[in-house]
């Protein structure tokens, strides 16, 4: 049986990363339906609206998507449909997580941390299972994670300190078995440029958590290897952490690795494992051998021997087949 999964290419750089990542996908075996919508600006003309209602419902029907960026206008123009679409989806979980692979030029050794934003307003969200139940024991011998909260709950104490508060209370449910701690955003800030082995789990309110996922990007490469998804109960959409790089458009030049792991990732919620190990790996050994890789994978912005959008999908493709 197919899957059936939204597809929506986004603008800017985002049908060219989502052309890769749809293609390195069908390339696992598993099955796909692909629902492809328009959003964004050029959706209007069509449509009549950026956020077309037959998009939101294709996704409530399917519960899974998959999507490339898409451009929201600075100061003037339609608001954000990335936003539009987290709310109208009650997506309010947003995972990212920022692993350094080996071959992929870095400032660090190791990095293998995950962020998670809150995504639709400053609330906690989380993954919890009941106490005592086989999924915890699976998941506490798993993790072995540390779990910081971040804030600014000296300055806003209201806001912030909700945030806090609920963490702490949270946190005391699991005393013993997951270690918490937090931090100000500032101070880890510093912490993390400094010191990122020392992190494995962030959680944080909306903002920061968009600011500081760029930061991760940069520990590990950059934006064009940063995946993420945005969780909610209903629906799961999984998206690169950057945007839509509107000067590289229709270029076939960016990395469309940050796509690709975001499939990776869909594919583990679709409990597709085996499919997600082997995909990963396919990436990972591309991002090793650092042959077939766009030009932001190279020591040398200006080297001649990266490769486009479309021969960086070929070469992990190959591995898969
Ligand atoms: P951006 O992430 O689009 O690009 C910033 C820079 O990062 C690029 O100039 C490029 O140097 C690099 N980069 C990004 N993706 C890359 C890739 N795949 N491979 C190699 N290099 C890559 O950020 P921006 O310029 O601030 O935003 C452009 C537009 O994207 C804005 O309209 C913004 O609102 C939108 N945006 C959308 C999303 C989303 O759809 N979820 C997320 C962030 C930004």
């Amino acid at each position: 049986m197919a899957y059936r999964v939204t597809l929506i290419p986004g603008d800017g750089i985002g049908p060219e990363v989502a052309e890769a990542a749809k293609r390195c996908l069908d390339a696992t075996g598993v099955k796909f339906e692909w629902e492809i919508h328009a959003a964004g600006e050029g959706a209007i003309a069509q449509f009549g609206s950026p956020l077309p209602e037959a998009l939101l419902e294709s996704i409530r029907r399917n519960k899974v998507a998959l999507k490339g960026p898409i451009t929201t206008p600075i100061g003037t123009g339609i608001r954000s449909v990335n936003v539009a679409l987290r709310h109208a989806l009650d997506l309010y979980a947003c995972v990212r997580p920022a692993r350094l692979y080996p071959g992929v030029p870095s400032h660090y050794a190791e990095v293998d941390l995950v962020i998670i934003r809150e995504n639709s307003e400053d609330l906690y969200a989380g993954i919890e299972y009941d106490d005592g139940t086989p999924e915890v024991r699976e998941l506490i011998a798993w993790v072995k994670k540390k779990v910081t909260a971040v804030h600014k709950a000296n300055i806003m104490k209201f806001t912030d300190g909700l945030f806090l508060e609920v963490f702490r209370r949270v946190a005391v449910e699991y005393a013993g078995r997951i270690e918490a701690e937090d931090r100000l955003v500032d101070n880890l800030c510093m912490q993390l440029v400094q010191h990122p082995e020392n992190f494995d789990l962030l959680v944080l309110p909306n903002l920061y958590g968009d600011i500081l996922s760029d930061l991760c990007a940069g520990l590990i490469g950059g934006l064009g290897v940063a995946p993420g998804a945005n969780m909610g109960e209903e629906a799961a959409l999984f998206e690169p952490v950057h945007g839509s790089a509107p000067k590289y458009q229709g270029q076939n030049k960016v990395n469309p690795v940050a796509t690709i792991l975001s499939g990776v990732l869909m594919l583990h919620h679709l409990g597709e494992t085996e499919a997600a190990g082997r995909l990963e790996r396919a990436v990972s050994e591309v991002l090793r051998e650092g042959k077939s890789v766009t030009y932001d994978l190279k020591r040398e912005r200006g080297d001649r021997t990266s490769v486009g959008t479309r021969e960086m999908a070929d070469a992990i493709i190959q591995r898969l087949l």
